[in-house]
């Protein structure tokens, strides 16, 4: 159950004391309270775990200082979409919004490799309108002699011409919590000249104690990717584990699962739980074409297979992608194949808007129909 206070609410206040007292006398019911301060107004709320079965509701919706109470199921408690939830969706972060109903590119680098290579990728994105991008500095190698990624040296660098660029947003995987810290040092350091979202992996979905070290920081949101061979409601519940522990700022992201049934691509593409995901949380969900198709086949119709899954992500709903390109990709140390070229930017970029189009389109029609 979740007692939501009324916006603003003082902890100071007699109306705030009150409920917490009122919640105290109540047995077998732990209380823990989460802040969330925005840029307009803070809101309150009351987690309220243990016997809430026999706590009344129209009585504690009642008492002065409580807007609203919500009766949650066991799933998903923080993140999950509730009945008669109303709670807000979604997140500003940097001046950029994130939420189920809005779509960013995040188009990039797997691997940072060359200030030259950055450059003209950020460059790229700013002619071309885009805010958000992603760059690896730390990369999880299955093979131990593969390139691992230039750690926090390139971090200054990489930070600083984000920033030249206009880059709002860059999502940068981390493997470890050492590198959490790393990249807040370095963005104070050069004095935030631009936002990182932590990338949590697909192999790092299930590493419980880094998941609570990154949702206990608030300063920075997180982008949480799919385990790539475990079941969905466990990679949820992976993302529960970070707001459990604070930070409420996530995006769920799908990137193919392990099995060869998805053979010759390189995941099995599950951008079909694009719904289901935003059925099921309140999460904005990014999809990953590129490292769900890992090639740059295309099909007879010219169309590439990584620019057909990015359309049907989109046309159900995606709210965010995630996409390798590189300016020279037979010079890129990490998934070079799947890359796609600068000059596909544009193209990329329409492409995605089309397919937008049509899921807003669709939207509407399905209001309609229910309508009449
Ligand atoms: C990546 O985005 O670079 C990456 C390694 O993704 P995943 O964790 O989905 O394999
Ligand atoms: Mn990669």
């Amino acid at each position: 159950m979740i007692v939501i206070l009324q916006p603003d609410i003082n902890e100071k206040s007699p109306d705030y004391r009150q409920i917490l007292d009122y919640l105290a006398h109540k047995p077998n019911i732990k209380t823990r309270i989460h802040q969330e301060i925005g840029s307009i107004r803070t809101l309150t709320e009351i987690y309220l775990i243990g016997d809430t079965l026999s706590l009344d509701k129209a009585e504690i919706e009642s008492l002065p200082g409580v807007e609203r109470v919500v009766r949650i199921s066991e799933e998903y408690r923080i993140v999950g979409r509730h009945h008669d939830d109303t709670r807000e969706v979604g997140f500003d972060y940097n001046g950029v919004r994130f939420d189920q109903g809005n779509l960013h590119v995040f188009a990039g680098l797997c691997a940072v490799d060359t200030p030259e290579h950055v450059e003209m990728m950020l460059k790229a994105l700013r002619d071309n309108g885009q805010v958000c991008t992603r760059m690896g500095a730390y990369k999880p190698r299955t093979n131990p002699y593969s390139f691992q990624g230039h750690g926090k040296d390139c971090l200054p660098w990489v930070f600083e011409l984000a920033g030249k660029y206009g880059i709002k947003v860059i999502a940068m995987e981390i493997t470890h919590d050492s590198q959490l810290r790393e990249i807040q040092e370095a963005l104070h350091k050069t004095r935030n000249p631009t936002g990182v979202m932590v990338q949590i992996g697909t192999r790092n979905i299930q590493n419980f104690e880094l998941l609570k070290i990154v949702g206990r920081q608030r300063e920075l949101p997180v982008l949480i990717k799919r385990g790539f061979g475990i079941s969905l409601e466990e990679s949820l519940n992976a993302a529960e584990y970070l707001a459990s522990e604070g930070n409420r700022h996530i995006v769920f992201g799908l990137r193919g699962m392990k099995t060869n049934m998805g053979d010759p691509h390189r995941n099995f593409v599950d951008f079909a739980h694009v719904p289901v995901v935003k059925r099921l949380t309140r999460m904005p969900v990014c999809i990953d074409p590129s490292h769900s198709v890992g090639t740059r086949d295309s099909a007879p119709d010219g169309i590439l297979d990584i620019a057909h899954v990015t359309a049907q992500g989109v046309i159900a709903g995606a709210n965010m992608i995630l996409v390798d390109f590189h300016p020279v990709p037979t010079k890129a140390l990490v998934d070079g194949p799947q890359a796609l070229l600068l000059e596909e930017l544009p193209y990329f970029l329409e492409d995605v808007a089309i397919a937008r189009e049509a899921y807003e389109k669709r939207q509407a029609l399905a209001r309609r129909s229910k309508k009449g």
